[in-house]
């Protein structure tokens, strides 16, 4: 019989080098830095929820970290910890090499220590804690956007929902298509390195998660100001543009979520240095909107006619309709 304790030291025990204490004891332990504050979060990924069973492993264990380092990104901070707390319906040596392989690929990739976590039967749950490093006064909060910024996107948004809509039978997507919105939606690659070129550029970020017009909602709310989308202006991947059904397309585009790119804002006198760093970084950067000092909180979608669009649904919630 595998026990707990087996688990955690066969799959989850890592030598630490910038952790002063690992996996093993009551807890870890991590020293300050000097001219750094520390950014957390945490993340969850529930079976049935946020994916399916029997969802490959491996790319679980990409997929729960990434999502977790895409907050981090979109707080400008430096990935450096993370805590894993798993429940688990049994102790499936092969469901967990291949998880703790996706996991720590991506981790080394971006230079994260795995420092603890917790173990338990259950339900499938994977939950994260990452700890990121980020000079003090310079993280990237949602509360920092001004009427006059203009609003930007990295990469586009849509293809994690075009895939989903593939699954549900919406639509059908060729070959290559289904391959590229497939690894958008199950192994996202978060924008650390974006996040950190915006330390001292953008006035506000948050990461593109539960889709575009709910996440800039987040900001509009914080920020007290109200965002002006232009939807003509919205970057389309190849595989997009193969979605003959407009209204699908407009719903993965604004809504669809799964996204893990960075929404910012920055000041018109910052664009210069914005387009100065999506070369240096070869990302695609675009400005899709401007701030505007309406209802806070409140996202206005217009066409390339300047016409209000009405939009069905803003993005995920899990609580609301
Ligand atoms: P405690 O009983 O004090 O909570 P545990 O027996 O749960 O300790 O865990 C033992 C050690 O293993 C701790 O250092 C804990 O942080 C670590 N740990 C437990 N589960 C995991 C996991 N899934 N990933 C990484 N570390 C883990
Ligand atoms: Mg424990």
């Amino acid at each position: 019989m595998t026990s707990e304790f087996d688990i955690i030291r066969r799959h989850f025990t890592r030598p630490v080098k910038r952790a002063l204490l690992g996996v093993g004891d009551d807890c870890a332990l991590i020293a300050p830095e000097s001219d750094a504050q520390f950014a957390v979060s945490t993340d969850m990924l529930v079976e049935g929820r946020h994916f399916s069973a029997g969802t490959d492993a491996a790319r679980l264990g990409h997929k729960a970290l990434a999502v977790n380092l895409s907050d981090l990104a979109a707080m400008g901070a430096e990935p450096r910890y993370a805590t894993l707390a798993l429940s688990l319906p049994d102790a499936d040596e092969n469901w967990l090499a291949q998880f703790s392989e996706g996991f720590f690929k991506l981790a080394a990739a971006f230079g994260v220590e795995l420092i603890g976590g917790d173990t338990t039967r259950g339900p499938r749950t994977i939950s994260i804690t990452v700890i990121g490093a980020v000079p003090p006064e310079l993280a990237l909060r949602r509360d920092g956007a001004k009427a006059g910024d203009e609003v930007w996107l990295s990469g586009c948004t849509g293809d994690a929902a075009l895939a989903l809509a593939h699954q549900e039978g919406r639509i059908r997507l060729d070959a290559g298509a289904l391959a590229h919105c497939n690894a958008r939606l199950h192994t996202p690659v978060p924008c650390v390195a974006l996040g950190v070129a915006l330390r001292g550029v953008a006035s506000s970020a948050i990461d593109v998660s539960d889709g575009l017009v709910a996440d800039l909602g987040h900001i509009g709310e914080r920020s007290g100001a109200a965002i002006e989308l232009r939807f003509a202006r919205l970057p389309r991947s190849r595989a997009l543009k193969t979605c003959a059904d407009e209204r699908l397309a407009q719903e993965c585009l604004l809504a669809g979520g799964d996204d893990y790119e960075l929404a910012f804002t920055a000041s018109i006198d910052a664009r210069a240095k914005v387009e100065a760093l999506a070369g240096k970084l070869g990302l695609t950067l675009t400005c899709i909107g401007s701030v505007g000092a309406g209802e806070p909180g409140l996202v206005s979608v217009y066409d390339g006619n300047g016409k209000p669009i009405q939009i069905a649904s803003k993005g995920y919630d899990h609580f609301g309709g």
